[in-house]
């Protein structure tokens, strides 16, 4: 093992179960197009691309090009009062991608730091428009919206939101989620049924009065909480619940944007338009830590008001449009749009659906869900141990089938290469099967 104890100890490891890992190490040293390498010479496919991050695999050679070149030629920036070439010609390409009411894009360092900034940019609009008494934020149920004090008071995963109950935000409403394994279960695609379950923002407008909600919240198909895709129609109710009501409609974008459900954005997949859209993730395809926020005109109009010289809104970060990240940003853009990789994203989606729907029938099995390239398997948990399948799952794939796959309690979550080899989409599925055949 390359690590030694100490190291181990010193290291508190993020959403992890620290000491369990540190009994038997997974450590991973190397990566190279769609396998990691192991501290114990083994190459290993990674069957999530990252963590939804890198969608057109890792150390893309232009990619790794750009950063290298960058971080020679202008490591860092202060991004205050001054900017540098690399961010605007980031902003531009995003933006270029986008539906086309949007038109500017504030960078951050992560999709927590997208989703608190969305939700200050929509709070600080309504201020501004003198309806400073827009304060309510409406999220869902089993959304998650990334880890800060604003993402984990509008999410809904309750695990993450627990130890922290009395000190998330006041204000705060959560429609229900879309999950009903009586009407929704082993669907391929989105759920013919469900729509209705948008008519909880109806019932919260009447409860709170339409016109003191600022923003409502959702990922377009929830992906952390174990992939839960819209019902049919359910993001079209949204928009036009908040459009009587002139509530912001935010997508966080952070999984969905990039090409995972194969278009630049989910918004264009789904024909529906947010007011804004968090980012992350694919940004950068992983390579630096990036987050974007995007919003339409006349959001950023609202803000352009007073004395030219007044700054417009305060707050940023220290690395916001930093000039490596926005190197890699834009060394990625080049490369999906040069592969084709939201195209070829789209055209793996029949046999990625095809493949995971071979569990529909596993005796362990109680739902399977797929949308665009992401997807999940749901085993039934073993009684009295919730998510010990999971995790077994997860360690016999990585040291018995060189296979790094992502539970999240007892359901495996996929989110394939979107250059993914449609005989390594059947071959992960194939692996995890054996495995799955040999639990109790
Ligand atoms: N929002 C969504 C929809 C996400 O899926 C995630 C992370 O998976 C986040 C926000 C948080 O992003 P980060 O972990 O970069 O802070």
């Amino acid at each position: 093992m390359t690590v030694s104890a100490a190291a181990l100890e010193a290291y508190w490891m993020p959403f992890t179960a620290n000491r369990d890992y540190k009994k038997k190490p997974r450590v991973i040293v190397g990566a190279k197009g769609h396998y990691y390498h192991t501290d114990d010479g083994r190459k290993v496919y990674d069957s999530f691309s990252g963590l939804w991050t890198s969608g057109i695999g890792h150390c893309h050679p232009k990619i790794v090009e750009a950063v290298q070149k960058q971080v020679a030629t202008l490591d860092y920036s202060l991004g205050f009062q001054a900017g540098h070439d690399r961010v605007f010609e980031l902003a531009e390409k995003v933006v270029a991608l986008a539906p086309e009411p949007f038109t500017q894009i504030f960078f951050t360092n992560s999709g927590s730091e997208s989703v608190d900034t969305a939700l200050k940019i929509a709070l600080a609009y309504h201020r501004a428009r003198g309806e400073g008494h827009r304060t309510r934020l409406i999220g869902r149920e089993r959304g998650y919206h990334g880890v800060n004090f604003g993402g984990m008071s509008v999410g809904g995963m309750s695990p993450n939101r627990k130890a922290f109950g009395s000190s998330l935000l006041p204000g705060v409403d959560h429609m229900r989620h879309t999950w009903d394994l009586e009407h929704n279960c082993k669907v391929r695609g989105l759920p013919a049924w469900g729509a209705h379950l948008a008519d909880d923002l109806e019932r919260l407008c009447a409860l709170h009065d339409g016109g003191n909600i600022a923003a409502v919240i959702v990922d377009p198909v929830a992906g952390s909480t174990g992939v839960l895709p819209p019902p049919v129609g359910y993001l079209e109710k949204l928009r036009e619940t908040c459009d009587r009501h002139g509530i912001l409609l935010i997508f966080d974008e952070v999984i969905t944007a990039f090409g995972r459900i194969g278009t630049a954005f989910g918004a264009q997949r789904f024909g529906v338009n947010p007011d804004i859209i968090t980012m992350a993730k694919g940004l950068t395809n992983g390579v630096i830590p990036m987050g974007g926020v995007m919003v339409q005109e006349k959001i950023y109009q609202a803000f352009m008001q007073g004395p030219e010289s007044a700054v417009e809104l305060f707050h940023g970060y220290t690395y916001s449009g930093h000039p490596v990240a926005a190197a890699a940003g834009v060394a990625a853009l080049n490369a999906y749009e040069e592969e084709g990789t939201f195209e070829q994203s789209r055209s793996l989606e029949a046999h990625f659906e095809e493949v995971l729907h071979s569990f529909d029938n596993h005796p362990l099995v109680k739902d399977v869900r797929n949308f665009g390239l992401m997807g999940s398997v749901e085993m039934e948990s073993r009684p009295g141990a919730p998510g010990a399948r999971g995790m077994e799952v997860h360690k016999k794939c990585f040291w018995e089938e060189d296979l790094v796959l992502r539970n999240g309690m007892d359901a495996i979550q996929f989110s394939p290469f979107l250059n993914s080899k449609p005989d390594d989409m059947t071959m992960t599925m194939e692996k995890i099967r054996k495995v799955m055949d040999g639990l109790d």
